[in-house]
């Protein structure tokens, strides 16, 4: 253990290549098999039980996506490269290099990468945090309500299939809001013929 390290963390750890740390593991997103999310990696930068607070990087390939959640613990978001958009409450941001965006608690939020672009980002949060909520059917279908909400969801396709590729646009556009008869979950895709 380096020598100078309080409470877990040492005192400089060099950056690599990729967006990489040394001595920062590379860790899926999250383990929450529930919530839909899409091709995100997550690395913690710093959690020391002296703070408050943790910083993560997490890092979403084009096409991908975080997942659609909310809670009463807040986030902090400094967007480092790459574009995408953002939906925070009910409004959809265009995201660059260096943004900041806030998450207050129990705003639904969701972080999605360009098509062709990845984007990295920032993100502090509360180290004591509650288990992030998922959208009901109700919750979906009001969000769904507004039309650049629905352009937003709709391009993301919650079943972590990638429908991103809009030129197959009345396919993109048929798509329905279904529950899985496996194991119950909603996501956007075609409804099973039955
Ligand atoms: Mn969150």
């Amino acid at each position: 253990m380096n020598d100078v390290s309080r409470g877990g963390s040492p005192v400089h750890r060099r950056s690599k290549a990729g967006h990489r740390w040394e001595g920062v593991d590379c860790l899926p997103y999250k383990e929450d098999e529930q919530a839909r999310f899409k091709a995100i990696s997550r690395q913690v930068l710093f959690s020391d039980p002296v703070l408050a607070a943790e910083l993560r990087f997490f890092e979403v390939a084009p096409g991908g996506f975080s997942s659609l959640e909310r809670h009463q613990h807040a986030h902090a978001v400094l967007v480092l490269h790459g574009h995408g958009q953002c939906l925070i409450g009910r409004e959809v941001r265009r995201l660059e290099p260096h943004d900041l965006v806030t998450v207050p608690p129990w705003t639904w939020h969701q972080f999605r990468a360009a098509s062709d672009a990845s984007l990295g980002f920032l993100c502090m949060v509360n180290v004591d945090r509650d288990r992030p909520q998922l959208p009901s059917q109700e919750d979906l279908t009001d969000l769904q309500a507004d039309p650049s909400i629905a352009a937003f969801l709709g391009a993301l396709s919650h079943d972590g299939v990638d429908r991103v590729e809009d030129t197959k646009s009345k396919e993109t556009r048929g798509l329905d809001l279904v529950t899985s008869r496996r194991d119950g979950r909603r996501f956007f895709g075609k409804r099973p013929r039955s």
